[in-house]
């Protein structure tokens, strides 16, 4: 057989979903593993939102839509924007796709060339280095510790640019850290960037999500000059319980690149569901209480998973301000030898802990981090205790 393209063949599928696979056919098997892999709510989706995809069906909403998604779908994202962070969006400057995830991949298809490198604070979410990848595209990785809060400087930032540079990729808050970027800091990040003619790919998919009364702000609300630099990506995943409806979007400053985003995806996927576009127009414009009522559980869970965690020796965290992730740094622990398995790193804790500890963790190899595991408290309390007491045994039994 001939050689299949060396690209495509050179990407690593995704970790946080392949840890979730594991799980799955562990439990399918019968094995007691508890799960803490992919970050998904395990709320169910709100009833308005669903009753509004169910009523989509039987008004005979079923046929193809623009590309981009329905006027009304794309109105209704510019209220929610305009709303939430007073930016002013037309609605032909917003792509509605299939998740945040197909909208990042298609903003890197409209803008990179073969070559063009993209900058990646680390840890980064794992899907970002291999879609640039995809893209023929160069990820830059900047190097972040715990010791700056996982956020990178504008020094930094200033030090990485060359003439390659396309764009930088800032994932606000972020998975996996958790950290936000203050407005300051954003504004600084964002100078360096527009001086430099940079493209700002602002990925906000946690944006509601945050903790201890912090405040958030879209780094595209920052000036007319910044707005145009971003695409801000966003979608009903995580605020709304929506991850199986598949409907993310992409805001763009600069009409050109949402034109050609929207061209690139009419030959690859068309439109995604009409039905889902509906429950989108409701997830953005109906009542936004089940938002905050999931929020105030996932800082709950936060506070407890956080502060129990750090009083198990040989392990720490952060506390992370958003999102719903933790990482928790295992560097006290390499070399030991942990469910039979020397742990050089965090791929050995992940499996050891998998295999004898029974709890499914995601290595932050995959994000840059190698002496990081990352948990989810996207899951129930009594999930996060279970899996904490699992931990506690683990390390002590060795
Ligand atoms: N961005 C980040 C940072 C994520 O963690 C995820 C994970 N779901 C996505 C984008 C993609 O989300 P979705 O495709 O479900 O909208
Ligand atoms: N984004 C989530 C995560 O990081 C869901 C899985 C995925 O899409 O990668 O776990």
């Amino acid at each position: 057989m001939k050689e299949l393209s060396r690209v495509s063949s050179a990407i690593k599928p995704s970790a946080t979903l392949a840890v979730n696979a594991k799980f799955q056919e562990m439990k399918a098997a019968g094995i007691p593993v508890v799960g803490f892999g992919a970050g998904e709510p395990d709320f169910e989706t709100p009833d308005n939102i669903k009753e509004a995809g169910i009523r989509a069906i039987r008004e005979g909403k079923t046929r193809y839509t623009p590309t981009a998604g329905t006027m009304e779908v794309r109105k209704a994202i510019a209220g929610r924007l305009q709303k939430d962070f007073g930016l002013t969006y037309d609605h032909t400057d917003i792509i509605v796709s299939n998740g945040a995830k197909m909208c990042l991949y298609a903003t890197l298809t409209a803008l990179v060339n073969p070559g063009d490198e993209v900058i990646l604070p680390v840890p980064y979410w794992v899907s970002y280095w291999e879609m640039i990848s995809m893209n023929q595209g160069v990820p830059v990785a900047l190097p972040t510790s715990e010791a700056t809060r996982f956020k990178i400087t504008p020094d930094q930032l200033e030090a990485a640019i060359n003439e390659k540079t396309k764009a930088l990729i800032l994932n606000n808050p972020s998975n996996p850290s958790g950290m936000i970027y203050s407005r300051e800091e954003l504004a600084a990040l964002a100078e360096v960037c527009v001086r430099h003619d940079l493209y700002i790919i602002a990925d906000e998919i946690y944006y509601s999500l945050r903790y201890d009364g912090r405040s958030f702000t879209s780094v595209a609300s920052l000036g007319d000059e910044i707005k145009k630099h971003c695409i801000v990506i966003n979608g009903a995943s995580k605020a709304y319980a929506m991850t199986g409806w598949r409907v993310g979007y992409a805001a763009c400053g600069d009409k050109a690149v949402a034109k050609v985003m929207s061209n690139c995806m009419s030959h690859m996927l068309g439109s995604i569901g009409t039905m889902n576009q509906c429950a989108m127009v409701e997830a953005m414009n109906g009542p936004q209480d089940s938002v905050e009522t999931m929020r105030q559980a996932f800082e709950a869970r936060r506070n407890y998973l956080v502060e129990r965690m750090n009083t198990i020796p040989g392990v720490h965290c952060l506390k992370p301000d958003g999102a719903f992730y933790v990482m928790m740094n295992i560097d006290e622990l390499l070399g030991k030898t942990l469910g039979g398995r020397v742990i050089r790193n965090a791929d050995d804790f992940a499996m050891a802990f998998l295999e004898k500890g029974l709890v499914a963790v995601v290595s932050c190899t995959a994000f840059g981090c190698p002496n990081y595991v990352r948990w989810t408290y996207a899951c129930s309390m009594d999930n996060i205790k279970e899996g904490l007491d699992r931990l506690e045994k683990f390390l002590r039994e060795g």
